[in-house]
C-alpha cells in the first residue's frame, strides 16, 4: 500500500473538526487495510510507530530534522528554520519548501507505507556509534521520495506530532465501527493491551470473540486504577460496607512485570525505567517467586528512615548515567499494593483476594522493601481508619488510600472504588493558646489544644483544636509545659500564654464561624513542637486564606 493512501487519509481527517466524521474516515481506511499490515496502518493513523508502552523514541530532534531537510530541498538551514518559525509548525513548513524543490521525486520510486514504517524503525533503534549520522541517513533517503504532503506528515510523524485530531477515543470507535464489534469490547482490549495495533488486527481476524480473548500480558503494562478524593473517611467506609485502609506512601508508582527471568519496571505512564532503580529489579527477584507475575507499588527515598521529598525520585526514575553513585546517595524504599496477574490474569479478582495472593508470594524484607501498611476498617470501627491517617502523617506519608475490597483491578478508571484522604501538602506553625484537660483516666492531662495564628496586626485569632498526632511522652511533656503558662482555668478548659508553637498537617482549610479566624482546620495532627520557632514565626490568617483559595 501505498503512503499517499495515508497521507490522503490525514488530509481528510484534517479537514474536518467533527468526532463523527473523523471516525468514519478512519474506519472506511480501516476497514479497506489488508491484515497483515493493518497493525502498523493503526499506529501510523495516530501518528506513533510503536505502542506508548514500548521503550523505543524515535530520536529525532528538531534541529536534526531541520539539517536533513535542508539537505534534501537543496537550500540553507538557516532558510528551513525561518520557514518553521513562519508557518509554526514542521509539517506545514516541509510542505511548503519540498514544493518548491528543484530536484523533483519523479525518478524516484513511490514511498510504499511498508517502507516508511520500516525506516522508521530503524532510525528508533540505531544506537551506538555514529548513530546520529546513520538515523539521518536513512531519514534522507525517505524524505528524497516524498512529495510535498508526504514530507508533510512525515516529518510531524518523526517528531511524534501528527496534529490530526485522533485520539484513543476516535481510535476505539474507530475499530468498532469498521469491524462491527461492541464498543465496550474493543475498549476492554485497547485497555489490556494498550497496543491499538493488535486489537485492530485481531478485530478483522477474529472478531468480538478474537478481541474477548486478548488479555493481559506481562511485559505490557496497563493503564493504572485511579483513586478519586474521598470526603470524609467514615462516609467512604460505610458506602463501601467496610474498607481496606492503607497508608498512601508519597512516591513514584511502578507497575513491575516479571516474564521469565527478566524484570520490567513501568511508570504510571507506561514509561520503562528498569536500568534506573536496579534495587527494586533485585528486591523483586528475591522476595517474589520466579513465576512471570505484574505487581503495582510505591517506591519512595528515604533518609534516616524517613520519607524525603518527592523531587528526590524523580532524580533517580529519570536518570539514565551514574545510577550507582545515585543509588548510594538517595536509597529507595517500595511497598507493593497489588497484583494483577500472577500466573494468569487476576484483574477480574476481588481486591481482598488480590492482596491476599500478593501476601502469600511475598517474602518481605523487613525495614527495606515491604507490603503497604494494610489495616481492615469496618463502618463501627472507622476510628481505626482515622488512626492510620494520623500514623501516616506522623511517618511523614501522605494520608491514606480507601479501598473497596469487592472491587476488580479496572485499569486507567478513576472511580470511587479506590479512594485517597490526604493531608494537605502545606502544614502550619500555630501557637498553642489554651486547651481542655481530658476525661477519666486522663482527667489530669490537657488532652486537645486549641491553636491560633496571627492577623495582619499580630493579634491572635483561634483556628482549631487538635486531639492527635502526639504520642504518651510528647503529651505529657506538652501538657505539662501548658500548666506551667497557664493564665486561666475554667472547668476543664485553660488558657495559656501563647508560647509554644506547633507545627500541624490537616486534610483541609474550611470556613468556620466557631473560630475567631473564620477559618478551621479538618483532621489537625500535631506534626511535632517546633522549639526552634518563636510567636513572631508563626503563621498568618492570610496564609491559611490563600491555601483555602487553592483548594481544589
Ligand atoms: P494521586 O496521585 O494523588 O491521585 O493518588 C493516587 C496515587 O497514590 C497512586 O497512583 C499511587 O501512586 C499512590 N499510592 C501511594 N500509596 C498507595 C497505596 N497504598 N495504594 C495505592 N496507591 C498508593
Amino acid at each position: 500500500m501505498r503512503y499517499k493512501e495515508l497521507v490522503d487519509v490525514y488530509e481528510a481527517l484534517t479537514s474536518t473538526t467533527k468526532r463523527l466524521e473523523k471516525t468514519t474516515i478512519l474506519a472506511e481506511f480501516l476497514k479497506n487495510t489488508d491484515a497483515d499490515i493493518l497493525p502498523i496502518v493503526t499506529l501510523l493513523s495516530l501518528g506513533k510507530v510503536f505502542p506508548v508502552w514500548s521503550e523505543e523514541e524515535m530520536g529525532i530532534g528538531l534541529k536534526l530534522l531541520m539539517k536533513a531537510i535542508s539537505l534534501v530541498v537543496g537550500v540553507s538551514p538557516e532558510i528551513v528554520e525561518d520557514n518553521v518559525r513562519d508557518k509554526g509548525d514542521i509539517g506545514l513548513a516541509s510542505e511548503h519548501l519540498f514544493g518548491n524543490r528543484l530536484q523533483s521525486t519523479l525518478f524516484t520510486r513511490p514511498l510504499t507505507i511498508v517502507k516508511v514504517y520500516n525506516n522508521l524503525v530503524k532510525i528508533a533503534t540505531i544506537s551506538g556509534k555514529n548513530a546520529q549520522s546513520k538515523k539521518i541517513r536513512i531519514l534522507i533517503e525517505l524524505l528524497t521520495s516524498a512529495s510535498p504532503k508526504e514530507a508533510k506528515y512525515l516529518t510531524r510523524t518523526v517528531l511524534e506530532e501528527l496534529r490530526v485530531g485522533i485520539g484513543e477515543g476516535t481510535i476505539k470507535d474507530a475499530i468498532a465501527e469498521a469491524f462491527d464489534i461492541n464498543k465496550e469490547v474493543v475498549e476492554r482490549a485497547l485497555m489490556l493491551t494498550n497496543d491499538p495495533g493488535i486489537v485492530a488486527e485481531v478485530a478483522k481476524e477474529e472478531g468480538e470473540k478474537g478481541l474477548k480473548r486478548l488479555n493481559l500480558t506481562p511485559g505490557k503494562p496497563v493503564k493504572p486504577m485511579l483513586a478519586q478524593l474521598s470526603k470524609n473517611i467514615k462516609d467512604s467506609i460505610e458506602e463501601m460496607g467496610y474498607a481496606l485502609c492503607e497508608i498512601k506512601y508519597d512516591g513514584f508508582r511502578v507497575q513491575i512485570h516479571r516474564i521469565g527471568d527478566e524484570i520490567k519496571i513501568f511508570t504510571r505512564r507506561l514509561d520503562e525505567v528498569s536500568d534506573a532503580v536496579p534495587e527494586i529489579a533485585e528486591y523483586i527477584q528475591k522476595c517474589l517467586p520466579e513465576k512471570d507475575f505484574i505487581v503495582e507499588g510505591e517506591i519512595i527515598a528515604t533518609k534516616e528512615g524517613k520519607p524525603i521529598s518527592f523531587q528526590y525520585i524523580l532524580q533517580r526514575v529519570r536518570r539514565k548515567y551514574e545510577v550507582e553513585r545515585l543509588r548510594l546517595e538517595v536509597p529507595l524504599t517500595m511497598y507493593l499494593f497489588d497484583v494483577l496477574y500472577y500466573e494468569e490474569p487476576l484483574l477480574d479478582l476481588p481486591f481482598e483476594r488480590r492482596r491476599e495472593i500478593l501476601e502469600s508470594i511475598s517474602k518481605s524484607k523487613k525495614g527495606k522493601f515491604g507490603l503497604s501498611k494494610q489495616v481492615k476498617v469496618t463502618p463501627e470501627f472507622f476510628e481505626r481508619a482515622e488512626d492510620l491517617f494520623e500514623y501516616s502523617i506522623k511517618k511523614g506519608h501522605e494520608g491514606i488510600m480507601i479501598k473497596d475490597p469487592h472491587s476488580p483491578y479496572m485499569p486507567g478508571i478513576r472511580g470511587k472504588k479506590m479512594l485517597k484522604f490526604k493531608a494537605e501538602p502545606e502544614t502550619l506553625d500555630l501557637v498553642v493558646v489554651g486547651g481542655t484537660y481530658g476525661r477519666g483516666r486522663r482527667a489530669n492531662l490537657i488532652g486537645s489544644y486549641l491553636m491560633a495564628a496571627q492577623d495582619a496586626d499580630g493579634n491572635l485569632k483561634t483556628i482549631a483544636h487538635t486531639a492527635t498526632g502526639l504520642d504518651d511522652a510528647t503529651l505529657l511533656e506538652l501538657s505539662n509545659k501548658v500548666e506551667s503558662i497557664m493564665t486561666e482555668k475554667k472547668g476543664r478548659k485553660v488558657k495559656a500564654k501563647p508560647e509554644i508553637i506547633i507545627e500541624v498537617a490537616f486534610s483541609e482549610i474550611v470556613k468556620s464561624p466557631e473560630y475567631e479566624s473564620g477559618y478551621s482546620l479538618r483532621f489537625p495532627v500535631v506534626k511535632r513542637i517546633r522549639d526552634d520557632k518563636g510567636l513572631d514565626d508563626i503563621d498568618t490568617v492570610k496564609r491559611v486564606e490563600s491555601i483555602f483559595n487553592m483548594r481544589d
